[in-house]
């Protein structure tokens, strides 16, 4: 336990402790089960309790409504990247996408290989500092996708995008009960477990249950077909049993702390301060449009490079590790999720100040 450091990685993230306890609890044998869950049989009553337990536990989080299935699905968010075009549309068909950083150019990627994707606006232009207008949408486009949580930029949709009538879906993989989302805005939306959820591999979906009725091209695989998982209860083959067991861990720490609400006002907090140090100081500086700032991931620069890694070097000696920003972008970048205490952040910016002081 003293060997634990406050890790700021984008994902796969710190989980909270008494997450890891939990799990260690249980470890060896699952209450009444006599085995551990991943020994455990997917048909079995127990797992069909976690199973369960963990949706009901998600649907109350997020308020969703009845008419939107959750499904728990394999291959992390990039699988969804996949899945999304195959399930919505023939392929050949048209869908619409915004450019706000490297995921979403990936999403789009795997649009393109299934029919024609457009992007309807972008802020590549300005290396994604900012969340763009949503642009035009293309005559017959399935959807409008966008990715909720800028993950590698530090930038965030606080307000939706124009989308007409044309279907919203998001990838809130770096927000979901980081902040509240309100489902009834999309018609799908997925993410990956690894920031706010528990491990990594896992994906939540949750959409409208009529899109279910969508006949989807003989083509698509059975593994990615939406009504194959929520016929199935996500269970067609094997699921990642253990992975949705420390989802449903997860969930039952944000409901016993008072919810997404409670997260997301602790993120706030965490991200005000962060920010606010940042923005009066003469060494760190954050490139993003104020008004676009995401509250989980917090990106920052130093003046040169040289000083960012002696930056990065006492960090480590300090006990703070994966800081350092994605290798795209580079400079630093702290993800603060719902697994880090405002205690690791003041950390942060302590060090922040020690390294700014120093240099004067
Ligand atoms: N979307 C976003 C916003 C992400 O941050 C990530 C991963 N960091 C992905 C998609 C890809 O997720 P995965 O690695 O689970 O496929």
């Amino acid at each position: 336990m003293e060997d634990r450091v406050f890790n700021f990685s984008a994902g796969p993230s710190q989980m909270p402790i008494e997450v890891l306890k939990k799990a260690q609890d249980e470890f060896l044998c699952y209450p009444g089960a006599g085995c551990s869950v991943m020994e455990m049989s997917h048909r079995s009553s127990a797992f069909d309790e976690i199973i369960d337990g963990a949706e009901a536990c998600l649907r109350e989080l997020m308020d969703i409504p009845s008419s939107y299935a959750v499904l728990f699905m394999q291959g992390g968010a990039t699988t969804q990247f996949s899945m999304v075009p195959m399930n919505l549309g023939h392929f050949g068909d048209t869908f619409a996408y915004m450019q706000t950083g490297q995921f979403a150019t990936k999403a789009k990627q795997e649009g393109d290989r299934w029919g024609n994707a457009v992007f309807t606006a972008s802020s590549k232009d300005a290396n994604y500092t900012y969340i763009p207008e949503a642009g035009d949408m293309p005559e017959g486009a399935r959807f409008l996708h966008i990715t909720g949580n800028n993950t590698i930029y530090g930038t965030s949709f606080n307000k939706l995008p124009e989308h007409g009538n044309v279907p919203l879906v998001a990838d809130w993989s770096s927000a979901i009960l980081g902040r509240e989302i309100n489902v009834k805005d999309y018609d799908l939306i997925y993410a990956g477990a690894q920031k706010n959820m528990g491990p990594a591999g896992l994906a939540v979906v949750i959409m409208k249950r009529s899109l279910l009725d969508f006949e989807v091209d003989s083509s698509v695989p059975i593994m990615l077909r939406y009504r194959v998982a929520a016929e199935n209860r996500s269970m067609y083959n094997t699921p990642p049993t253990f992975s949705i067991y420390m989802a449903k861990l997860m969930f039952e720490w944000v409901r016993d702390r008072g919810g997404v609400k409670a997260m997301e006002e602790k993120n706030r907090e965490k991200a005000r301060a962060l920010y606010e140090y940042i923005d009066g100081s003469d060494m760190y500086t954050n490139p993003v449009r104020e008004k676009d700032r995401s509250i989980m991931n917090v990106t920052f620069t130093l003046p040169t490079e040289e000083k960012t890694a002696e930056f990065l070097k006492l960090c480590k000696e300090r006990g703070i590790i994966n800081i350092k920003g994605h290798r795209s972008v580079g400079g630093c970048r702290a993800s603060i999720y719902n697994g880090m205490p405002m205690e690791g952040v003041m950390h942060l910016i302590d060090t922040m100040k020690e390294y700014e002081e120093k240099e004067k």
